[in-house]
């Protein structure tokens, strides 16, 4: 499964992976999803949001089933484990089940953009699912080119009239369990090559309008200068500043500048702060120190409330697993958006040597996938046989 996926999407100058919501390579990735659900049998539907779901049996005569799953979308640049390391682990648990044995439907899920790397909203498909993310808003997102998500989901054959809260789909899901590589080093650090998850902390992404007028960068006197670069410098600094003094993170990874060029005074800049930490209200307090630095008001483009999994399924899912560690994550999954909306959710990490991710630099030791392959299969004894 490695090997087909390996060249998916990757950049050839970088070696990092540049899988984005409905483009070709995207479809390409679901191919090789739909061709492994139906190399063992499975049903593969999609639901209204574009998920694909492959059951070992009909989950709405037999229902509710157990669904392993995660998701295929990469950041730009990403690693090569950061969503796959799930739906090769899940479907490698199937292959060393007794599929007579199991006595409730099990289906793996691939969710669509969770990464939410081109239309800018994390787990698109899952809170389209579950009826967080307006479907009009969804629609009329656009990428870095001008196109509407409604319009590249249209170009990929998926129908963006159809988006919405599915119920249809949401029933059929007895308890999620999402494997994902570890996005920090806790397990390094406990010696152990897999965790379950305790909770996610509250995050969200907020985008900075910093206004000034263009000017020459040669003739314009600095006291006449109105320059949103500067304004620019202040976030940058302020958010690093207050994520220290609030004891949370704070990023801004992705800035616009018009016009662009090395002699011009930028007219408008626009940059995205991702903010992240154990408590909500020290997020909140982040983001107003970088709006009060900055002196705009950030515009909120996403917010994830802090998540907790289900603490029984989790202390049972530990247990099974031989007393596996549990480990909060500053990382948002869709497995956290399932759980918001009331499904019992678990998540189980693999070891990840250097703790790097969304990089090429993303790492798991073949022993230790097979660690998470062998664990998510005694999920699915504990869960579903
Ligand atoms: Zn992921």
């Amino acid at each position: 499964m490695w090997a087909d996926l390996a060249p998916v999407g990757r950049d050839q100058v970088t070696g990092g992976y540049r899988r984005y919501a409905w483009t070709g390579t995207d479809a390409l990735l679901r191919e090789w999803f739909r061709g492994e659900a139906s190399r063992r049998g499975l049903d593969v539907t999609s639901d209204r949001a574009g998920n694909l779901w492959a059951w070992t049996a009909d989950p709405d005569t037999a229902g509710p089933g157990l669904v392993l799953g995660s998701h295929l979308d990469s950041v730009p640049d990403g690693g090569a484990f950061d969503g796959p390391l799930g739906l090769v682990s899940a479907f490698a648990a199937l292959d060393r089940l007794d599929r007579t044995a199991l006595r409730r439907p099990v289906g793996i899920a691939c969710f669509a953009d969770e990464e939410g790397a081109r239309f800018g909203v994390a787990c698109a498909g899952s809170r389209l699912l579950t009826g967080v993310l307006d479907p009009d808003r969804a629609r009329a997102l656009t990428d870095d080119d001008g196109t509407t998500m409604a319009e590249a989901m249209a170009a990929a054959g998926t129908d963006p009239s159809a988006l919405g809260r599915d119920d249809e789909t949401l029933r059929r899901i007895g308890a999620f369990v999402e494997l994902h590589v570890e996005q920090g080093r806790g397990l390094v650090e406990r010696s152990a090559p897999v965790g379950v998850a305790e909770a996610i902390w509250p995050h969200g992404r907020w985008r900075l309008d910093l206004r000034g007028r263009a000017d020459h960068a040669g003739t314009t006197r600095l006291a006449d200068r109105d320059d949103p670069m500067l304004a620019l410098a202040a976030a940058v600094l302020g958010a690093r500043e207050a994520a220290e003094r609030h004891g949370t993170v704070a990023t801004i990874g992705k800035v616009r500048v018009r016009p662009n060029g090395v002699n011009a005074i930028p007219s408008q800049v626009t940059a995205w702060l991702d903010a992240r930490g154990p408590l909500e209200q020290a997020v909140r307090s982040v983001v107003a120190d970088v709006g009060e630095a900055a002196g705009i008001a950030p515009v909120e483009e996403s917010w994830t409330p802090p998540t907790d999994f289900d603490a029984g399924l989790r202390d049972r899912l530990a247990a099974a697993l031989g007393g596996a560690p549990a480990l909060p994550t500053g990382a948002g999954h869709d497995a956290g958006i399932l759980a918001a909306a009331g499904i019992p959710t678990a998540m189980l990490f693999v070891r990840n040597p250097t703790g790097v991710s969304h990089s090429p630099a993303e790492h798991a030791e073949t022993a230790d996938c097979l660690a998470g392959v062998e664990a998510l299969a005694r999920v699915v004894e504990e869960l579903a046989c």
